[in-house]
């Protein structure tokens, strides 16, 4: 294909407005898929199908017939959710245009706005498209309207389609062909391929996705990793069509995935440029690096399995640049790595993922995000100054004594909702400590808050909260808004006097009463009663702000049998052994296992 009839382009929408759903009829249009298919070809993990969202960024190439020419369209599906942002601009990269979809019925959401404002950023074409056309209750006129209010999108551009039936989908086609730009490269300069996505394939090993954006790349022929200056041979390369279809070779404009036999995963860095050995050219402008909200400590269940949880972390982390990876060590867990991740549904996942694909079981700690504070008067502090430190483990929290200011993150909020609730909305914002900026209609109904709030408050509940007080109607979506100065404590949790550090927990002065509280009847519910008497209790500086106690109970799972029935009694005591296994120690007091994920939930 000559670059003038390639077009790479890239959907986006709010979670689900049907982006994956046009994705598998473009695809069967083109003929890439059979027919009659609804299984959303492009969500290939296994957690993606079951949860029903995208969480990588995939490729899928399609040949389609436009006024009697053939053209090749590269579709790059993404991930909605706000925690995959990073994913989203990635894919971006590799596009000069996108289909920004649009729920007919449920008009411009949160995410809408801020992919929108992604994709406008990034100087992209941009195909308003209503979805969900055959709905009875769409109202696409009122949409539309939104569209052109916001956006400043004429109403005239505005295509209108029901991706479930395919009606429209063919002008989609045609859209993309005529509004999206032809790739600007030239397959008789020397090879410059960019990798904006690689992952680890336990048949395969290495897969890297690369856009050719100059020359041709071989089977065989040998490239240069332009950051490293290693030398690696092609042994695959081909189409996303829409598995890996080997073609031999790639050429200016092609979007496709190589295999280069590399043997550590961190060899294939995505941002980097591949030339032909002997020929550098200019390297492509590297990618931002993500910056992780959210922190939690991950140790294996059982110490034994540190190895496996280690490579089943080096291998995930290189599929997903955005999880940032410490060691860390600690009294009860042992040996563990502290991970930073974009938010609290990219953490789950990743956890999701590690015991899927990697088979490794791993306790998460209860998830925090990064504080910023000064420090005087340390004794370890050159010249006895101050200075500015990030505590990621609230455990590492120096003494209030020493802490001049504290800050804490913020991010920038936009809330789309019906004006029915707009008094349940601004009580929730003020409750989460959040600062309403803005407010206004974006038509008669709707209206647009913009808030900033303190990361902590939105990270576990917020948004099923805001879901729930608006009959599900209001969308959230948010971006980081810096740090500012803040009042925080450190929130210690005893367990019979003895200080649990991985309990500990960092938050607002205004919080530490009811959150003490809140743990310590967690912790209550969660740990099991044991053969002798528990308190537990929640302080900060020392001061008891919740106690509670767990009685002393000599667990017998046998002693209803009255001696009856042998094979039942082996059974419980099977069962008992069994639950066993999900507690770990912590001191002499078994604890279960997921209690330290827990506490936080309400
Ligand atoms: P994504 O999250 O944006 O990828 O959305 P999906 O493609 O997974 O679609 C979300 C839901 O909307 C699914 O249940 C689809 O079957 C449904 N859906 C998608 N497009 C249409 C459409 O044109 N009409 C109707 N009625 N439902 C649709
Ligand atoms: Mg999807």
């Amino acid at each position: 294909f000559p670059v003038e009839r390639i077009r790479n382009f890239s959907i986006i929408a709010h979670v689900d407005h049907g982006k994956s759903t046009l994705a598998d009829r473009l695809l069967e249009i083109s003929g890439t898929i059979p027919e009659g298919n609804n299984m959303q070809v492009l969500d290939r993990l296994q957690v993606e199908r079951e949860r029903g969202i995208t969480v990588k960024a995939q490729t899928a190439s399609l040949v389609v017939n436009h006024k009697g020419q053939d053209f090749l369209l590269n579709l790059i599906d993404t991930p909605g959710h706000v925690d995959f942002h990073y994913e989203v601009s990635r894919s971006l990269a590799a596009c000069h245009g996108v289909i920004l979809l649009v729920d007919a019925n449920q008009g411009v959401q949160a995410q809408t706005v801020a992919n929108f404002y992604l994709a406008f950023e990034s100087e992209l074409a941009i195909i308003p498209v209503l979805n969900k056309i055959d709905l009875k209750n769409a109202q696409p006129d009122i949409v539309a309207n939104q569209i052109h209010n916001l956006f400043d999108i004429d109403k005239d551009e505005i295509l209108k389609i029901s991706a479930k039936s395919g009606l429209g989908v063919a002008d989609v086609i045609e859209a993309v062909i005529e509004r999206v730009p032809c790739p600007q490269y030239d397959r008789n300069k020397p090879l410059r391929a960019f990798v904006f996505d690689s992952w680890y394939d336990k048949f395969k090993g290495v897969v890297a996705h690369v856009a050719i954006c100059d020359g041709v790349a071989r089977k065989g022929e040998k490239i240069t990793c332009a950051s490293s200056q290693k030398v690696y041979e092609i042994t695959e390369i081909g189409l996303m069509y829409p598995t890996q279809v080997p073609s031999g070779a790639l050429f200016a404009g092609q979007v496709g995935y190589a295999m280069m036999n590399m043997r550590n995963t961190s060899e294939a860095q995505i941002g980097d440029t591949f030339y032909h050995e002997n020929q550098p050219v200019e390297p492509m402008p590297g990618f931002k690096e993500a910056t992780p909200m959210v922190f939690a400590g991950m140790f294996p269940t059982d110490q034994s399995e540190f190895p496996q949880m280690r490579s089943a972390i080096e291998k995930l982390t290189l599929n997903d640049r955005s999880v940032q990876i410490k060691v860390d060590n600690s009294p009860a867990l042992g040996q563990g790595y502290r991970l930073g991740f974009l938010g609290l549904l990219h953490m789950d996942v990743f956890n999701q993922r590690l015991e899927q694909e990697f088979d490794a079981s791993v306790i998460v700690t209860a998830p925090n995000v990064a504080y910023q504070m000064t420090v005087t008067g340390e004794k370890n502090i050159k010249y006895y100054g101050s200075e500015d430190i990030t505590v990621l483990n609230p455990c590492l929290m120096p003494e209030p004594s020493n802490i001049a200011e504290y800050r804490e993150p913020m991010v920038k909020g936009t809330i789309i909702s019906p004006d029915d609730y707009i008094n349940q909305i601004t009580g929730l914002c003020l409750d989460r400590r959040g600062r309403i900026t803005d407010q206004s209609y974006i038509d008669d109904k709707r209206v647009m808050f913009q808030v900033n709030f303190p990361l902590a408050e939105i990270l576990v509940d917020f948004f099923d909260e805001l879901k729930s007080i608006s009959s599900g109607y209001a969308s959230f979506d948010y971006e980081d808004a810096g740090y500012e100065i803040s009042d925080l404590v450190k929130l210690e949790f005893y367990l019979n006097g003895k200080d649990v550090e991985e309990l500990t927990l960092i938050c607002h002065v205004s919080r530490a009463r009811d959150l003490a509280r809140q743990v310590c009847l967690k912790l209550k519910d969660t740990i099991p009663r044991q053969q002798f008497a528990i308190s537990v209790q929640g302080k900060v500086n020392a001061k008891v702000l919740a106690r509670e106690d767990i009685k002393a109970y000599r667990k017998d799972v046998t002693a209803k049998c009255y001696g009856g029935d042998i094979s039942r009694k082996r059974k419980l005591l099977k069962q008992q052994a069994e639950g066993k296994k999900r507690l770990r120690k912590i001191g002499n007091i078994d604890v279960p296992k997921d209690t330290f994920i827990q506490i936080l939930k309400k």
